[in-house]
């Protein structure tokens, strides 16, 4: 699969979807804006992520890191890095071989999605290691309450999304350093 980096456009695109689904998910976790600084988590594509970030079978991998990545160590840092690497080739081919896929309503879904994996593992209301059944107890959970955020949010083309998405077992895959 040829992996091409989201181009000025599409990255556009991705942070107007970033924007919405920040807001969704601040709004049902009731999270302040302040707090938010305590969620260490990035959200990249496919130009900043490295190479062992990158995956081919899904739309984004998460990443635990200890500490985070840029940070000097210090002592009053404590609490693990979340790192979500969007696969942007993935998410294009999505988009290309459907043409009611829209990109702005897939990216909103993906990030959300993504969001709430990591404000459950932040909360420790999901451990980040888990057997398999407790992981698809988690995923279909995680898909149910990214319908139940995105189906109030009146977007074009959303509606096709829910649709499509609602059992897809290719969302993320999920790594710890
Ligand atoms: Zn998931």
């Amino acid at each position: 699969m040829k992996r091409v980096p989201f181009q000025q456009e599409e990255i556009a695109v991705l942070r107007k979807a970033i924007e919405i689904s920040e807001e969704l998910i601040s709004d049902y976790y009731k999270i302040s804006t302040s707090e938010w600084k305590r969620y260490r988590y990035d959200i990249q594509s496919l130009a900043d992520l490295q190479e062992d970030e990158i995956i081919d079978i899904a739309f984004a991998q998460i990443r635990r890191y200890v500490k985070h990545p840029q940070s000097k160590l210090r002592g009053s840092e404590v609490g693990d890095y979340f790192k979500i690497c969007l696969q942007d080739h993935v998410i294009r081919k999505a988009v290309q071989r459907d043409c009611h896929i829209q990109m702005l309503p897939l990216a909103a879904y993906i990030v959300t999605h993504e969001l709430i994996h990591v404000v459950r593992f932040a909360k420790f209301v999901q451990r980040f290691h888990s057997t398999k059944a407790e992981q698809e107890v988690e995923e279909a959970r995680v898909h149910a309450l990214t319908q139940q955020l995105l189906e109030g949010r009146k977007l074009e083309g959303m509606p096709e999304v829910l649709d499509a998405f609602r059992d897809c077992r290719a969302m993320e895959t999920f790594r710890a350093i």
